[in-house]
């Protein structure tokens, strides 16, 4: 047997050897991610680290839970592979499983393997189904990096690839941010102009197949919406026979204390995407679930849209051990107490950094947005200078954080706080000293 690569050789050969996502190369400098435990991984000097992102805030779980492995073992030696056209035990649980867990109505799914490749099903679903062509997405927003999915991310990470992402029919609508509005309203004297205004553009586009939505933002900075949103937004749909697609991508399973996202305000989307905490991550699994009303729809026509990895036995079980577990250890639950927790520490920690323009949260998705100026509320970097791989601040604090021994998502001028539900208190005491120390950094740029 050849020896084993030393931590050196597995950094050179794989940054050799493997694009590194959404950066100039020469910028990527990856560790060695050895093992993981609970919350915490360690890397290949033996260097631990309390994984306050969740890795990319989808194991839920958290490292190295018993229960999902067994389950991987199990259906191995069951059934590893199986082509979408047959029915497996493990399909059918974990559709009888999520009837439970979805937002009501939610009756009819298409299995993927990623988050991306569930929204490119739902766009297609969309468009067959209505006839129509366009999306209303929003500037604020992430849906998935391949050419469509990408086309209908509004943050500027199309922006490389826009020629290719132009007529794939998406459109952008502001995203509803009341820290920071972009058709600066105020909340609640606004009446939500922020539907008011997508309205404004479904009459106006025509053609318009679905509003596209992150009920709660990830990514973009834990945006979430007032209360009245997507009741509105909702019945806007339903006027002018526009569908709802709720990506829930990163911001189901628990994150925001309910099983879903859009269950915070009683809504139903006519399309759910998912997947990151669908398996806790532990193996590759989206989602693509309609209504009952879509999937009869395609009873009398062609669905034309399948995958040889739809369904894949291997990516259905952990589902299945997952949902289990969460159920058993209570964590939309614990979700809600510790999220409690860690808003109160992080409004606290508001009080004592004049860098911090907003903190906002719900459930264990929490983000904490640096401004240079709490009047004008203006960033530290612009989006150009990110794309130029030029120092961003958050990303500087997030390195001294991560020397502590702490990993939080740094993006643009805010960090996302989204921590395993298994959480401790002890653990967000540290992750929250850690930003606390790491801020001065920001403090000392302040305009
Ligand atoms: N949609 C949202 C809201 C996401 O956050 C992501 C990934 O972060 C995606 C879609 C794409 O999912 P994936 O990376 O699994 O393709």
């Amino acid at each position: 047997m050849s020896n084993p690569l030393s931590s050196l050789e597995v950094i050179a050969l794989t940054k050799k050897h493997n694009y590194g996502t959404w950066r100039k190369q020469k910028n990527w400098n990856p560790s060695h991610l050895l093992s993981a435990d609970g919350c915490y991984f360690t890397d290949g000097d033996g260097k631990r680290f309390l994984d306050f992102s969740s890795q990319l805030m989808c194991m839920n779980l958290g490292h190295n839970n018993p229960a999902v492995i067994q389950s991987i073992q199990d259906q191995a030696s069951t059934l590893a592979y199986a082509a979408p056209f047959y029915a497996t035990t493990a399909r059918a649980e974990l559709s009888k499983l999520l009837l439970d867990v979805l937002p009501p109505g939610m009756t009819k799914f298409f299995f993927t393997t990623s988050g991306t490749d569930a929204n490119e099903a739902a766009f297609k679903i969309a468009r067959m189904y209505t006839g129509k062509t366009k999306i209303i997405s929003r500037y604020r927003s992430y849906h998935g990096s391949t050419s469509s999915s990408i086309a209908a991310t509004g943050d500027p990470r199309r922006w490389p690839i826009e020629p290719s992402g132009k007529g794939h029919g998406v459109i952008f609508s502001p995203e509803v941010n009341c820290y920071k509005c972009p058709i600066r309203h105020t909340y609640p004297q606004c009446g939500i102009a922020c539907a008011d205004y997508l309205e404004h553009m479904i009459a106006n586009e025509g053609d318009v197949a679905a509003v596209l939505v992150e009920p709660v933002v990830g990514t973009n900075g834990v945006l979430i919406p007032p209360p009245e949103y997507f009741p509105k937004l909702r019945k806007i749909c339903d006027d002018h026979g526009v569908l709802l697609i709720a990506d829930e991508v990163m911001s189901g399973w628990g994150r925001t204390g309910k099983w879903f996202a859009i269950d915070n305000w009683g809504v139903q989307p006519d399309i759910l995407t998912t997947a990151k905490g669908i398996t806790s991550a532990y193996v590759p699994l989206g989602l693509c679930a309609t209504t009952q009303k879509i999937a009869d729809f395609f009873e009398e026509n062609y669905f034309a849209h399948g995958h040889t990895y739809e369904a894949h036995p291997m990516t259905l079980a952990p589902a299945i051990a997952t949902i289990h577990k969460m159920q058993r250890l209570g964590l939309i639950d614990r979700a809600n107490e510790m999220g409690a927790y860690l808003g109160e520490k992080l409004h606290a920690l508001k009080a004592s950094h004049p860098s911090i323009g907003n903190v906002r949260g719900l459930g264990l998705f929490w983000a904490v947005e640096l401004v240079k100026d709490q009047q004008a509320k203006r960033p530290f970097n612009t989006w150009q200078e990110k794309l130029d791989g030029k120092p961003i601040l958050v990303e500087q604090i997030a390195a001294r954080m991560l020397s502590k021994g702490v990993v939080m998502q740094a993006w643009m001028s805010h960090f996302v706080l989204a921590p395993p539900l298994i959480v401790e208190k002890a653990q967000i005491d540290e992750a929250v000293a850690a930003l606390d120390e790491a801020l001065i950094l920001a403090d000392a740029l302040l305009e």
